[in-house]
């Protein structure tokens, strides 16, 4: 069986882009992927201005000014300042333009008004209290590259720079679809031997998180006509198509022979759990993922090995994952799948969630992440462990 490694970088070869670039407003440009570097247009901040409130001098009549000099000019931020006349103070404030000659703003605690001036009480650094301009970005300068999903801060910066419009990549459209003839949505009655769908929402939320577009298809009963129905209406519509369930071994498991038929299975069964028989191939050129059908198992596969490949198709460079090592507060036999175990971080360390199995969704609400453990690698308590908080998978 394929190792979870070797399964992701068979989808990452075998991905490409799927989703031109478009611009947009800024302001709505959260999470999405930048399709061009940014190029810092213009120096930030624009001109020298003072860190603080105080008084801007040149450095040289400090000496004088211990004693008393006139104050030849008033400037506040959002003000244009003019020369410094020699032997003379400008009163400044945070943030405004240093005057043309001042070399030096002293802090008003250091300072005491008398009439007519200002008497600077402590000697102050050459050069003091003033913000270059350019020392935050300088024109020229790569500020933000292609590729990188757009973060708060990232968009702070664009603005300072004066960008109202950022080149992205265009949402991935992906088709969402669950099977089986035990599902019933929320809100509906339950009859004996049905159960409520939730892959439906787990995998609407998580896709939707990550900024795709989401074609929900809703559920296919358990028959080949209906499935590939639906594939086929997924393929047109989409630029991914995702299924869960159906992907096993039973004779009610439709998707695989499906998917095969219309297209081709390109990879299937990987040395996971929860998750062993994830799906990978495609429905008429258009690529398809098919998860498992209990429900932690959705969420693990989506995460470890359908997030990087999804990634990819949207543009985004980077789809690594960097688990921190924490302390394992419990012990866990070897086993020859890598197991992503459910588990909650304390000050000192991570507990497991008693039930791991892949039906107990409750494991994967009960903490903030996995813990990979890697094939035939015991776990022994007090042991440093390869942690993953879920935040990391954002
Ligand atoms: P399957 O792979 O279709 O045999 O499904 C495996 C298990 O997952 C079965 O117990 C299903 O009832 C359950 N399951 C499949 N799809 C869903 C779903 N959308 N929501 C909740 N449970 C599901
Ligand atoms: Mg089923």
């Amino acid at each position: 069986m394929l190792k979870v490694n070797a399964a992701i970088t068979i989808l990452l070869e075998n991905s490409r882009r799927l989703v031109q670039s478009e611009e947009i407003n800024l302001i709505d440009a959260t999470g999405r992927a930048l399709a061009c570097d940014i190029i810092a247009p213009i120096d930030v901040p624009p001109a020298d201005n003072s860190a603080m409130d105080g008084y801007a001098i040149r450095f040289n009549d400090w000496s004088d000014a211990q004693t008393g000099i006139p104050m030849s000019q008033r400037v506040t931020a959002g003000s244009v300042p003019t020369e410094l006349i020699p032997g003379s103070a400008a009163r400044i404030f945070t943030g405004a333009e240093v005057p043309p000659g001042a070399d030096t703003v002293v802090m008003q605690e250091h300072c005491e008004e008398v009439e007519g001036g200002v008497r600077i009480l402590k000697q102050p650094a050459l050069g003091a209290n003033i913000r270059r301009r350019g020392q935050d970005l300088s024109t020229g300068q790569k500020v933000l590259a292609a590729g990188q999903r757009l973060r708060a801060q990232d968009l702070g910066l664009a603005a300072s720079l004066g960008i109202a419009r950022v080149p992205v990549f265009r949402r991935l459209k992906v088709a969402v679809m669950s099977t089986g003839d035990e599902l019933r949505e929320p809100g509906d009655d339950i009859q004996p031997g049905q159960i409520y769908n939730s892959n439906r929402y787990t995998m609407k939320s998580q896709l939707a998180a990550w900024g795709c577009e989401v074609v929900d298809l809703g559920v296919a009963r358990d028959d080949p006509e209906r499935v590939s129905e639906m594939m086929l209406l997924a393929a047109e519509r989409a630029d991914v198509i995702i299924s869960s369930g159906g992907v096993s071994v039973g004779e009610e498991d439709h998707v695989k022979a499906v998917v095969d038929e219309l297209g081709a299975i390109d990879l299937w069964r990987i040395a996971i759990k929860p998750g062993k028989p994830f799906a990978f191939g495609q429905v008429r050129g258009t690529p398809f993922i098919g998860l498992p059908g209990n429900p932690v198992s959705v969420f693990v596969t989506l995460l470890v090995i359908a997030r990087p490949y999804l990634f990819a198709c949207q543009g985004i460079a980077d789809t690594a994952v960097q688990p921190v090592r924490h302390t394992a507060l419990f012990e866990k036999k070897a086993s020859p799948r890598e197991d992503y175990l459910r588990v909650r971080a304390t000050d000192s360390g991570v507990e497991l969630f008693s039930n791991q199995s892949s039906g107990v969704l409750f494991s994967t609400t009960w903490g903030d992440g996995l813990v990979r453990q890697k094939p035939d690698e015991e776990i022994q308590e007090g042991a440093l462990v390869d942690f993953i908080p879920y935040a990391i998978f954002n």
